[in-house]
């Protein structure tokens, strides 16, 4: 599957958005407006001003959102929240090549709040991923003690466990179970 350089750093975006939920099991971690400002920047999200409590409490909005796609049972009810979320977002596609990257769209409308902003751009990320048919690439981890969200973007799909050290370790030890396994059959 090709996504292009800008929508797998929107599907971070989310992906790591959705981890910072109780649910990803290091508690909440987007708990006040200092940890929003982190966010934005570690994820480079441009043209983001002044941010207030009211964008925290819009920005956590959006990332339940998000869970809600992710969870969603069918492609046509990924594709309701999908609409409604960009929807919602008022979004202007413009191309750009700000800062030294290639051209790519941005969706967020100027002067968008930081929550429309993620709306708009990992929003229209998640209905690429939708119109590739490849949603069941929209995973949580399956370890029992973790529910981190990831994109599965290995070849085939295979992709169990987020890789947080704990869980990407027992994906190691499975693996290596498997061709030990494989080998004592051989
Ligand atoms: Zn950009
Ligand atoms: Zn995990």
């Amino acid at each position: 599957m090709l996504i292009p350089h800008d929508t797998r750093i929107a599907l971070d975006t989310v992906v790591d958005l959705m981890n910072t939920a109780p649910e990803g099991g290091r508690g909440e971690t987007l708990g006040d407006v200092p940890s929003l400002y982190a966010f934005v920047e570690g994820h480079q999200v441009s043209g983001v001003g002044e941010l207030g409590p009211r964008d925290l409490r819009a920005v956590r909005e959006v990332r339940s959102r998000f869970a809600e796609v992710f969870a969603a049972p069918d492609a046509r009810t990924a594709a309701m929240l999908i609409n409604q979320l960009v929807a919602g977002a008022g979004t202007t596609p413009q191309l750009t090549d700000h800062d030294g990257y290639d051209w790519h769209v941005h969706y967020f409308a100027p002067g968008a709040s930081v929550a429309d902003h993620l709306a708009a751009d990992c929003g229209m990320a998640l209905a690429f991923i939708l119109v590739a048919g490849e949603r069941e690439r929209l995973r949580r981890c399956e370890a029992p003690d973790c529910r981190r969200a990831f994109v599965d973007l290995s070849r085939n799909r295979s992709r169990r466990y987020c890789d947080s050290r704990t869980c990407g370790n027992r994906l190691h030890v499975a693996a290596y179970r498997a061709r030990r396994k494989d080998a004592a059959a051989g």
